[in-house]
């Protein structure tokens, strides 16, 4: 998937808000990405892009597109996306319990779709449903099946919601803060089974997280957003252990990290992010950033490759600034 110069709007009776604002990416196939940010960044909104699933308030995709297998999203209609959803892309979210219908067993759910997209008949999909739980560990798949969901705990409600969103196979699948809602120990399990699910089936994964921290463990590469623009790229390590962008190691330095000296004190990036109805020239983060110079303020800075894919979008990496040994 390649995502291009994509600027999304809403119109909101306070004006227009400027979401996401110029973003680039691309996925590879069996590719896991993460999305990171804090929560109002654009994450989810790129997310749900892909998925065409923004609707109110009155949504507008501006410019750019989203290029998945060779066609733009952007350019289908409703029905379209509809035959997309489920089937080449699947989506799994916060809360099973806004996705999950609470009057239906959960096999006629996870077979909803099968029958829907594989034209599979109502015993092979019943069938299908049980294999599919089987392969989340949901203890006995065969009499979890016939129940519903408020019988399941949060993070078996996690489980059914991969097996649903992974029953069709899709090529892509969408996790937006899929443990945020879970303890820490279910948060670790779900994530294995996410890794070990994406192994298995050869899904690509697209991981939207406001934690640096569960990223680790199973994404090949970073993705990281700040109002509504990707300010720094690269692959895990990169990003881990060499952050370009002053606000990624402010994000690096406010979450615990097993690799860092229990010791040492979490800082939280102190301010606020900017208003989207009316975002700042230069540097989205000059506001809050301690490096900040004079052009940050009136020049947005552009992206500044480091070599091996890793790019940061900083005037300190600038050849400029890096000539005036800034
Ligand atoms: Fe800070 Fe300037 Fe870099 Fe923005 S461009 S992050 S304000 S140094
Ligand atoms: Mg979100």
């Amino acid at each position: 998937m390649e995502v291009k110069d994509l600027h999304v709007s809403f119109d909101t009776y306070g004006g227009e808000v400027k979401a996401i604002r110029g973003v680039n990416f691309d996925l590879y196939k069996g590719e896991a990405l993460a999305i990171v940010g804090e929560s109002g960044c654009g994450k989810s909104v790129t997310a749900q892009s892909v998925m065409r699933l923004l609707a109110s308030p009155p949504v507008r995709y501006k410019q750019g597109s989203i290029i998945f297998e060779g066609q733009d999203i952007l350019k289908k209609t409703e029905k379209q996306m509809q035959a997309i959803r489920g089937n080449d892309i699947g989506m799994i979210f916060q809360d099973p319990m806004t996705s999950l219908n609470p009057t239906l067993r959960i096999g006629n759910q996870i077979a909803e779709g099968l029958r829907k997209h594989k034209k599979l008949s109502r015993h092979q999909a019943q069938k299908a449903a049980i294999e599919m739980l089987e392969l989340v560990a949901v203890a006995q798949p065969d009499k979890r099946v016939n129940q519903y969901p408020h019988e399941f705990s949060g993070g078996m409600r996690q489980r059914v919601m991969i097996a649903l969103a992974l029953a069709c196979n899709p090529k892509l699948l969408i996790a937006d803060e899929p443990t945020t809602a879970l303890d820490v120990t279910i948060q670790a399990q779900i994530l294995d089974l996410l890794k070990d699910m994406q192994k298995k089936l050869g899904t690509s994964i697209i991981l939207i997280t406001h934690d640096l921290g569960v990223v680790s463990k199973m994404c090949d590469r970073v993705v990281v957003m700040y109002a509504g623009q990707i300010v720094e790229s690269g692959v895990i390590d990169d990003i881990y252990y060499a952050p370009k962008h002053p606000y990624t190691k402010g994000l690096l330095n406010s979450v615990p990290r097993i690799d860092m000296d229990r010791e040492k004190s979490l800082t939280p990036i102190v301010g606020t992010p900017p208003d989207l109805f009316n975002p700042p020239a230069g540097c989205p983060f000059y506001a809050r950033c301690k490096d900040a110079m004079k052009v940050c303020q009136q020049h947005q800075p552009v992206m500044e490759d480091m070599g091996n894919n890793h790019c940061a979008a900083c005037w300190l990496y600038h050849p400029l600034a890096q000539a005036a040994g800034k």
